[in-house]
């Protein structure tokens, strides 16, 4: 077994499902000890956590909650300082969408996406990089969207809060370089989860024809770039925005 990550202690938010499950497992696997977090689905977190157990991360657990609600950041550092003494990966990659045309869309669609997918990301990173600060080593890796980069009909919300998380990453990855800490933004293109399931046969068809490999991404692909960006071989990037996306934006 590779070891990467061996002594490496993880947080992904929204781990508990397709992409984030996939990164958990990633990470773990490579050595590190992950906490997952999520919001609802109990039995989905057990599941990973069993997995995780099995991939060696001994340690593994899950933590319950809202990632909008900036308390549940304070409990998660909280959590890392008391059961893993510190923390090193912190993987933002909780996220939801709620589509629409922007001219019929309401507040509460607008605001919650953004809320969620970059308040989330930026009170996970404020609580959590002080106990990356003490250590003077810490690595996050953000996960935004090619919706974020080229912008996407029908989700204006969604592709402003992963815009905001690119450049809310870049700023922090120039305070905290002197720190010894990276902060790179993965950016996924059509990715086969429970979020794209959603989708129509036909939407599925157009979707993969826009892609330049043809063909949708497997959450496993983003993974193992976030395994790398967290891992020693990436350790002089940062404030880098890299897809995984067939080459979708290209
Ligand atoms: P899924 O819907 O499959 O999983 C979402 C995960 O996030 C679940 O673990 C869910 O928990 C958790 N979650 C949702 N809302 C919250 C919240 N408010 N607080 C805490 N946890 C929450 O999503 P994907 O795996 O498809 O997406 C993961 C990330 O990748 C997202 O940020 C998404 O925007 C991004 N992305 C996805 C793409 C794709 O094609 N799939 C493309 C580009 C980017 P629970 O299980 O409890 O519901």
């Amino acid at each position: 077994m590779s070891s990467n990550l061996e002594g490496k202690r993880a947080i992904v938010t929204g781990g508990s499902r397709g992409i984030g499950r996939a990164i958990a497992l990633a990470l773990a696997s490579e050595g590190a000890e992950v906490l997952i977090t999520y919001i609802g689905n109990d039995e989905a977190a057990a599941k990973t956590v069993a997995d995780l157990k099995n991939a060696s991360s001994s340690k593994a657990s899950s933590l319950k909650g809202d990632v909008g609600n900036s308390e549940f950041a304070k409990e998660a550092a909280a959590w890392l300082k008391e059961n893993f003494d510190g923390v090193d990966i912190l993987v933002n990659n909780a996220g939801i969408t709620n589509d629409g045309i922007f001219m019929r869309m309401k507040d509460e669609s607008f605001d919650s996406v953004v809320q969620t997918n970059l308040n989330g990301a930026f009170y996970m990173m404020r609580e959590i990089v002080p106990l990356m600060v003490k250590q003077r080593d810490g690595r996050i890796i953000n996960i935004s969207s090619v919706a974020g980069v080229k912008g996407n009909p029908g989700q204006a919300n969604y592709s402003a809060s992963k815009a905001g998380l690119i450049g809310l990453s870049l700023s922090a990855s120039k305070e905290l370089g002197v720190r010894n800490i990276r902060v790179n933004v993965v950016a996924p293109g059509f990715i086969k989860t429970d979020m794209t399931a959603k989708l129509s046969e036909k939407q599925l068809e157009q979707s993969e024809a826009a892609i330049t490999l043809k063909r949708a991404g497997e959450a496993e692909d983003v993974a193992e770039l976030v395994a790398f960006l967290a891992s020693d071989k990436a350790a002089y990037i940062t404030g880098q925005v890299i897809a995984v996306d067939g080459g979708l934006a290209i």
